[in-house]
């Protein structure tokens, strides 16, 4: 709980759910090149059949659009941040995630987020474009960059991590996003069941395994409203569509693939927000029926002033 100003519904793109305002924090939007290496399945062919992706999703020659951003909301006076993007400053090998200086800090400061006020800090998993916010440089060292947040992640990830043979980049990760928070003692494992674990009122870790082993998507909940926050078991609205279309990076590829199409399955038809972790404005959408998969209805923002 913090003395900050209260978040500011209009400075940056936002949907209500309930009593909550959900606030999109824009880090930046992904190049061209990153969806036909992230989600080979997804040819120019396949996006083609698919005209309702065009032109928020994908464009006509069959390029995907896919961001990198943050949601940000107020729940009983705790000010939660649901993953941190890929960060500033830091060493990457892939290009589009290298030594970045965006303004993501100041978006989320705008929006009634400074840094010192965030109460807690949710990881849907530990992968470099998810987790580089966790810290920032200062005296040329990595600090956690939320002093006051416990920072939330699923124990079956880190420990999947801890023993996992790590490739240097991966290591360089961990090194500059993910020890400083652990050796400040603000990162909290925790034992996600099966039928998910509340993190705050109302906010439900669900698992969703795959992607990654411990990965797990968010759900909020208020007045009878829902949102799902849907981390990467889901990095682009094709897959609704093909959700046998599954990431390069998956560790496990034919659980993904189960766990998109028991989550697809019980969003279909629902009223349940849909809020993509690398959705390209509109950004969420409702799950309806489609041939004989899904497709997405688009539900744009309020829009923010940046
Ligand atoms: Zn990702």
């Amino acid at each position: 709980m913090s003395t900050a100003p209260a978040p500011d519904r209009t400075a940056a793109p936002s949907w209500t759910v309930g009593d909550v305002t959900v606030h999109r924090i824009d880090e930046v939007a992904l190049p061209a090149a990153t969806g036909s290496w992230l989600l080979p399945g997804a040819t120019p062919d396949l996006v083609a059949g698919q005209p309702w992706l065009r032109p928020h999703f994908a464009a006509d020659d069959g390029t995907l659009h896919l961001d990198s951003h943050s949601f940000a909301f107020t729940v009983g006076g705790s000010r939660i941040l649901v993953d941190t993007g890929i960060g500033n400053g830091k060493q990457r090998a892939n290009p589009a995630w290298h030594d970045l200086r965006t303004d993501y800090l100041q978006r989320l400061a705008d929006a009634g987020f400074p840094p010192d006020s965030v109460d807690l800090v949710l990881l849907t998993h530990l992968h470099a474009d998810h987790v580089g916010w966790n810290t920032r440089q200062e005296n040329g060292t990595w600090v956690p960059t939320f002093p006051n947040a416990r920072y939330l992640t699923a124990r079956v990830e880190r420990e999947f991590w801890a023993g996992y043979g790590m490739e240097e980049a991966r290591r360089q990760m961990f090194r500059d996003s993910v020890f400083p928070v652990e050796e400040a003692g603000q990162l909290d494992l925790v034992d996600v069941p099966a039928e998910g674990l509340e993190a705050a009122p109302g906010v439900r870790l669900v698992p969703t395994p795959g992607h990654t082993p411990g990965h797990v998507a968010v759900e909020l909940t208020s007045r009878g409203r829902t949102a799902l926050i849907t981390g990467d078991c889901l990095h682009h609205p094709v897959q609704l569509a093909h959700p046998g279309v599954g990431a390069c990076v998956d560790i496990a590829p034919e659980r993904a693939e189960a766990s998109r199409r028991e989550l697809l399955g019980s969003l279909a038809g629902t009223d349940t927000l849909v809020l993509g972790t690398h959705f390209a404005p509109p950004t969420a959408g409702r799950v309806v029926a489609h041939d004989d998969a899904y497709r997405l209805v688009p539900v744009p923002a309020r829009p923010g002033r940046r």
